[in-house]
């Protein structure tokens, strides 16, 4: 029988062409027996500067797309063409999920619920008492909002770049008046780590092209849990340090899952079975 709807969803950034997101959206379309396709959009490839992302969208929407998703560098970019934001996508200024329905555009943050899922899935009942975040870019702003959701009391926001770190923790404290949040400089770790009940890495060190930890691993203890967000490697050299040191640990995998199947609810409206989205996900990581 034929799908009700055949869907159709595209991927907008730069470098999106390796991405492994398209095949897990289609996968999971098939097991629900969906007509859908996922293509990438990439703005190199197609000649397009990211500020033209509000064209990309315009010709999305009238070539018959049901959904986007957004990624590097046009989360932001992307807010001043959409007609409705979701509250944490706006509050947070960046969206990576747009879903066209009745001639509209509406803004999602899938990052935040994913970070905030996986956590939940891969992290149980884990203590988000005093949390340190390393990394204030674009996913690290999204793991804050997700720490905060998730009932971090004391969020500790950490970058090499003082600056971005302090704006970070100062937008997030005025929205957040019941969390104390606050920002420190890279040379503190050694005085925050021990004392925290976690740690959060949300900078690219670890990636297959930048390796090694970007801080001292012998601050890890076995009191605190370790998240990294970097997924490519799966197995960063901070995760097995940190069971070395006998932490509980979440690889980026959970969140590169998550914001796939909260992305994919969105757009179908169906439930996705988030253990089989992992279970392929991770054997193409792999
Ligand atoms: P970004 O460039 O926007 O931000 C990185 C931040 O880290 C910058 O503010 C930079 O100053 C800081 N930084 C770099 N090295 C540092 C160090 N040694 N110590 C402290 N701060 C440091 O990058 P991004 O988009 O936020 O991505 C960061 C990482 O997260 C990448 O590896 C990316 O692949 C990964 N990521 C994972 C997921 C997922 O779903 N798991 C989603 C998005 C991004």
């Amino acid at each position: 029988m034929p799908s009700p709807h055949p869907y159709l969803v595209g991927l907008v950034g730069t470098g999106v062409g390796p991405s492994l997101t398209p095949a897990l959206h289609m996968a999971e379309g098939r097991a629900h027996g969906l007509d859908y396709v996922y293509r990438t959009l990439d703005l190199d490839a197609l000649g397009l500067p990211p500020g033209r992302v509000g064209d990309l969208l315009q010709w999305a929407r009238t070539l018959g797309y049901d959904a986007l998703n957004i990624t590097h560098p046009c989360k932001q970019l992307v807010l001043e063409h959409l007609d409705d934001i979701e509250d944490t996508a706006r509050e947070l200024g960046a969206v990576n999920t747009v879903l066209f329905r009745d001639g509209k555009a509406f803004g999602h943050n899938t990052d935040i619920t994913g970070f905030a899922h996986g956590f939940g899935e891969g992290l149980p009942g884990a203590d988000t008492g005093r949390v340190v975040l390393l990394g204030a870019g674009g996913a690290g702003t999204a793991v804050a909002a997700a720490l905060l959701r998730l009932g971090a009391g004391h969020l500790t926001v950490v970058d090499l770049d003082p600056d971005r770190a302090t704006a970070l923790a100062a937008d997030l404290a005025a929205r957040h008046p019941l969390a104390h949040i606050d920002a420190s400089s890279f040379d503190k770790l050694a005085v925050l780590l021990p004392e925290a009940d976690g740690v959060v890495h949300a900078t690219p060190t670890g990636m297959a092209q930048h390796p090694g930890i970007a801080f001292d691993p012998a601050l890890l203890h076995p009191r605190m849990w370790v998240a990294d967000i970097v997924y490519r490697p799966l197995d960063t050299a901070l995760l097995r340090a940190a069971r070395q040191a006998g932490c509980r640990t979440l690889d980026g995998g959970h969140m590169a899952v998550h914001q796939a199947v909260d992305a994919f609810a969105l757009i179908t409206g169906i439930s996705p079975d988030a253990g089989r989205m992992s279970a392929h996900f991770r054997k193409l990581v792999g």
